[in-house]
């Protein structure tokens, strides 16, 4: 072997080993954190990916959506098998279309022998059982191959634990071990049920908004909250896809852009109602429509600094926002780049 090659081997050797060893997790410790998964929306975008997110407290891992995002949890190296509770905000397809996935990687990294539980709105059992469906034959290859010892067979599963949608006066969807999950409505008519989350863990806290318009609700739960996590839509630069699309006569899609807008939040509604809220960090994500140019990163931001004294910035997958436990000192950084 020449050089070259063992220099290599020893570098995975290492790589491979931290891995293992879930090196990656211990910069969480102390902290509640989020970590985005898929920062993007339905529309295919190399830099973000469908709606997923985790939030760590202590050693607990919890999913938000399960879109095209769960690809990229492997990619850097947090461990699936960890993850036991998902909550989806919504049953658009950019945040259920990797369910499939999540259940047969997170089996197949933990060999736990329970199913994952996915909490939503009422209509979430019929996804559930449909996902636990479709991977049916997949399941049954995998405990063929490898033995019902190392793939336990209930552990590929996920079982769907439905909640009525509750008024603005929000319901505890979950406590467990000091981390307490409140879910509250939210605004992205037509589509109903749709929901965000609040997640509260040793006096800190991280909000959701889910999909959502401009939202009185997701203001009143992010009050006094460390980080609000925002979906956000550029008004100007969908407009410009409207724009071309209607020189060129694509009638489908200038129907299409025209339609989104009045759904979602612009990133300078996001960050009023992060000022009124009083939260010292907006992390954008959800980001519609892509951003393939740099310049467009900051037009996508423009005027939010006029009405949010707080910190910002716009989510891609891999970006984390760490709150430290015990000063609340907040940390972002990337796991991907
Ligand atoms: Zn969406
Ligand atoms: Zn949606």
């Amino acid at each position: 072997m020449c050089f070259q090659d063992q220099f290599v081997n020893k570098i995975m050797t290492k790589r491979i080993s931290d891995r293992l060893n879930n090196v990656v997790m211990e910069q969480f410790n102390d902290t509640l954190s989020v970590v985005i998964c898929g920062a993007g929306s339905p529309l295919p975008d190399p830099q973000r990916s469908g709606s997923c997110a985790l939030v760590i407290a202590g050693d607990q891992v919890m999913m938000i959506d399960a879109g095209s995002g769960v690809s990229q949890i492997s990619a850097m190296g947090i461990p699936l098998g960890l993850v036991d509770h998902v909550f989806l905000t919504h049953f658009h397809s950019d945040h259920i279309n990797s369910m499939g996935e999540l259940m047969t990687q997170r089996w197949a990294n933990s060999g736990k022998g329970f199913p994952i539980a996915i909490h939503g709105p009422v209509g979430t059992e019929d996804i559930v059982t449909g996902f636990n469906m479709a991977y049916g034959p997949d399941r049954s290859y995998r405990e063929a191959h490898h033995t019902a010892t190392v793939m336990p067979p209930s552990g590929g599963l996920a079982k769907a634990y439905p909640f009525t949608l509750p008024s603005t006066e929000g319901l505890v969807v979950l406590e467990k071990d000091g981390l307490k999950v409140t879910v509250f409505p939210v605004d992205h008519s037509p589509v109903d049920p749709a929901v965000g989350y609040k997640f509260e863990y040793q006096g800190r806290s991280l909000v959701f908004s889910g999909d959502t318009a401009k939202s009185p609700v997701v203001q009143k739960f992010a009050k006094g909250s460390d980080v609000l996590i925002h979906e956000a839509l550029s008004r100007p630069i969908v407009e410009l896809i409207t724009s071309v699309a209607t020189g060129l006569n694509r009638v489908r899609v200038t129907k299409i852009t025209e339609d989104i807008l009045d759904y979602h939040t612009s990133p300078v509604e996001a960050a009023e109602v992060a000022q009124a809220a009083k939260v010292p960090f907006l992390l954008f994500s959800h980001i519609v429509p892509q951003l393939p140019i740099d310049n467009l990163q900051r037009r996508f931001v423009e005027g939010v600094e006029e009405v949010y004294s707080g910190e910002f910035s716009i989510a891609q997958d891999g970006s984390f926002v760490s709150i430290g436990l015990d000063n609340g000192r907040i940390h972002q950084g990337e796991l991907l780049n």
